[in-house]
């Protein structure tokens, strides 16, 4: 049985990234950057005015002023008008400013008078003025490569012109749930049957990682039928199978994948839950046969799938998000493989939620992060931990 961390590195050491391509804009959506980008355009890209109102020159504006107005500046034009003394211009918000005025005076805070406005207060300079490049530089740097592009960030490399980004490779997965014993939700559950929660456990997990799903199937634990599932699938970049890689009779997964050809790497891992997992590759698809348990297919998609996609995908961080918290029980580890144990983090303390067991899924629905606890380590209520969060 290999180690949590010599698992981790064999897989990301066979894994490597997809080549960058070009996509269109919004296709980039949670995908990497595949290269660093810096700003062409300042933000703002002019010097405008944050409020509806007037623009004016703030050394002659104090209460009671009396100002003429001589035209109008709206935004989407730029009328070239210029502010003289004792004028003001009326401006709109996003409007570039005319030249001469260094203020901006809100229209609630004049009293409007045929041509005339008289001011309601004082005004200093630069109110309510949005400078040019103040929010952002020309030539600073807006996106790393490797870096998530989130929603914001597209609107970012949106607002540089940009129609077209640079993202890391797509990641297509298949996946396989294997069992006779699964019936598909939405179906009539015969006598011993169990519904298959594992393909939408992991078709929702692969997705939130910035992956593809490509196909997801049920399959019964019969070799023939699995050897067309496998060979059907294996045309992805990658394969996730559940259930069936355990030792029973009726865990075929490791065998029919090697009659196909495929190289097994890892089998079994010192991991609670999660000891059954598998690593190979099927030509040129990287196989991950996790356990059928749903909470162990949970932990093993997080620590082994998760960071091996994220690596495809061109990510330059692939950990899960680690936060620190007050543990609020003793906790222990007296067996032979690390723990994970599922719980809550909430207002900075994490105490364990549900049946620790690998089936318990109703636990792991309730909780949002993972404690690791390493073989033969004791946890005091009290201490500060460190727990990884998925969401
Ligand atoms: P296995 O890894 O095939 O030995 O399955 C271990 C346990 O997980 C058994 O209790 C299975 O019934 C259960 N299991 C297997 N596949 C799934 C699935 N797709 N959804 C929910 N439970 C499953
Ligand atoms: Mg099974």
């Amino acid at each position: 049985m290999i180690s949590e961390s010599d698992a981790r590195a064999k897989i990301l050491n066979a894994v490597r990234p997809l080549p960058a391509r070009k996509v269109s804009i919004l296709s980039a959506l949670n995908r990497f950057a595949g290269k660093d980008y810096v700003a062409r355009l300042p933000l703002p890209g002019f010097d405008n005015s944050a409020m509806d109102g007037y623009a004016v020159i703030a050394g002659q504006c104090k209460k009671g002023a009396r100002l003429r107005v001589t035209g109008e500046q709206p935004a989407g034009i730029d009328r070239k008008l210029q502010v003289t003394d004792g004028s003001a211009i009326r401006i709109f918000t996003g409007a570039p400013m005319p030249t001469g005025a260094d203020a901006v005076v809100m229209q609630e805070d004049v009293t409007r008078q045929g041509d005339e406005i008289v001011l309601n207060c004082d005004v200093e300079t630069n109110e309510f003025v949005r400078a040019c490049g103040c929010d952002l530089g020309e030539g600073q740097r807006i996106l790393n490569k490797g870096e998530r592009i989130t929603e914001a960030k597209l609107a970012l490399l949106a607002s540089q012109g940009l129609a077209e980004v640079s993202a890391g490779g797509e990641v297509r997965a298949a996946i396989i749930s294997t069992g006779d014993e699964l019936s598909q939700p939405g179906d009539e559950l015969q006598p011993g049957q169990i519904y298959d929660g594992n393909s939408v456990l992991l078709e929702a997990l692969v997705n939130q990682s910035g992956a593809t799903v490509s196909s997801t199937s049920r399959c019964s634990d019969n070799a023939e039928s699995l050897r067309k599932e496998f060979q059907a699938a294996s045309k992805n970049e990658i394969l996730i199978v559940t259930g069936g890689v355990s030792v029973g009779e009726h865990d075929l997964v490791q065998a029919t994948l090697q009659t196909l050809g495929a190289k097994i790497d890892i089998w079994r891992v010192a991991l609670k839950p999660g000891k059954p997992f598998l690593f190979g590759h099927l030509g040129g698809c990287f196989v991950f046969g996790l356990p059928g348990n749903p909470v162990s297919a949970f932990v093993t998609f997080l620590q082994f799938v998760r960071p091996a996609i994220l690596k495809m995908m061109g990510a330059r961080d692939v950990d899960l998000k680690k936060l620190p918290a007050k543990l609020t029980v003793d906790q222990s580890n007296e067996s032979e493989r690390a723990h994970y144990l599922r719980g809550r983090l909430e207002n900075g303390s994490f105490t364990p939620v549900g049946r620790q067991e690998s089936h318990a899924l109703f636990g792991l629905s309730q909780s949002n992060a993972l404690l690791r606890i390493e073989v033969g380590e004791s946890l005091k209520a009290g201490q500060i931990v460190s727990v990884q969060i998925w969401d």
